[in-house]
């Protein structure tokens, strides 16, 4: 068993991101959303040749849709190309992609969680430290379970919770601030986790004690823009917020 590194000692609680934080499934949104938006573009091509650009995975994912609903992810990247986002377009692409990602889902290959953040989620337990995992997406109970690690989480906000109870999607902090209050903690004793730039700036609209941005594409820019929006520290995988226990 490794113990937490320093900046997580002394915390009550820490609140993780779920896609590309717990799972490796920022990926699996990623492509639904690229099939389901460069369909649309050949069929509506915008106005503007500068606009006639498909969605690109590394640039128009992080910058107008990670971290949000599909519903304001949608308007983002529509927005983004010059094209007015009425709302039965919005509708219509947002249940389109849905359709793409729940097929890819369930398609018989569960999404693995991360070695590191099992890792780091068992040291947290151990130091009975809080934990909860959070999402914007409707499936993320369905993407826990799969990756067996649901049972890990005191709690799950989700996509479906948010719903129901009203709570505005990140860089609004609520989803978080929804998951602290459930922890029982006030936001400066909590750590939020996550890898989508919209999710770094809620944590710190949050007044989160820290917040940690996650970075798997070993990318200088990457790490540069989760720190300008919010994050405290980037790490690459979460294991590098262990360190080895001393012997006994
Ligand atoms: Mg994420």
């Amino acid at each position: 068993m490794r113990d937490l590194a320093p900046p997580l000692r002394a915390v009550r609680a820490v609140i993780f991101d779920t896609d590309g934080v717990i799972t490796d499934s920022a990926r699996l949104h990623a492509t639904a959303w690229k099939a389901t938006f460069d369909a649309y573009l050949r069929e509506h091509p915008p106005r503007l040749p500068a606009h006639w650009r498909p969605f690109d995975i590394s640039t128009d994912y992080p910058l107008y849709v990670d971290g949000k609903s599909r519903r304001e992810g949608t308007t983002a990247f529509l927005e983004s190309r010059g094209i007015k986002p009425i709302s039965e377009t919005v509708e219509a692409l947002a249940a389109a992609k849905d359709r793409r990602y729940t097929e890819r889902l369930r398609s018989g290959n569960p999404v693995p969680a991360y070695p590191g953040t099992v890792d780091l989620l068992h040291a947290l337990l151990e130091a009975d430290v809080l934990v909860a995992a959070v999402s914007a997406s409707r499936h993320a109970r369905e993407l826990l379970v799969e990756a067996h690690v649901m049972s890990l989480f005191d709690t799950v906000v989700d996509g479906s919770e948010a719903d129901r109870l009203g709570l505005r999607g990140k860089p609004a902090p609520d989803l978080f601030l929804e998951a602290a209050h459930r922890l029982r903690t006030v936001p400066a004793q909590a750590v939020v986790v996550e890898d989508a730039l919209a999710g770094v700036e809620a944590g710190e609209r949050g007044g989160f004690g820290l917040v940690v941005g996650v970075d798997r594409t070993a990318g200088r820019n990457r790490t540069d823009e989760l720190l300008s929006h919010g994050a405290d520290l980037v790490v690459a995988d979460l294991c590098e917020l262990l360190m080895e226990g001393a012997a006994p």
